[in-house]
């Protein structure tokens, strides 16, 4: 007797699918979940879409998506900005900016010991 592979239901179109991916530890915490389903049609769109946004995650530069050219100036550019006309090639992408976090950390002046004498605890 052959056995049935175990059914998933796929997260995107709720169609049966075996597809079954299970997420890392991490996001798995996050989402609070221990994976997904995805039926290979959705998939295939996926791959798709992420193949057409060629996206460009370099951080401290803006690469255009279109002709991987870099544009100059990017901090011309404002935060809440989420699109932009690419100077070279003048077609429109989207965008994401965020700024970099940076830590500041400093122990609570009202936690320094009575007579503390600047020398180690
Ligand atoms: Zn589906
Ligand atoms: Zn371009």
């Amino acid at each position: 007797m052959r056995e049935k592979p175990k059914m998933h239901t796929c997260c995107m179109c709720g169609k049966p699918t075996p597809n079954y991916r299970e997420y890392s530890p991490l996001l798995a915490d996050l989402f609070n979940k221990s994976g997904y389903s995805m039926c290979d049609e959705f998939r295939r769109k996926g791959r798709i879409q992420t193949e057409w946004e060629n996206e460009q995650s370099a951080e401290r530069f803006l690469i255009c998506p279109y002709c991987e050219s870099f544009i100059d100036d990017p901090w011309q550019y404002e935060e809440d900005e989420d699109e932009i006309e690419c100077p070279e090639c003048k077609r429109t992408f989207k965008v994401e900016i965020s700024t970099v976090r940076t830590y500041t950390t400093r122990r609570r002046i009202e936690d320094m010991p009575d007579g503390w004498n600047g020398g180690g605890f």
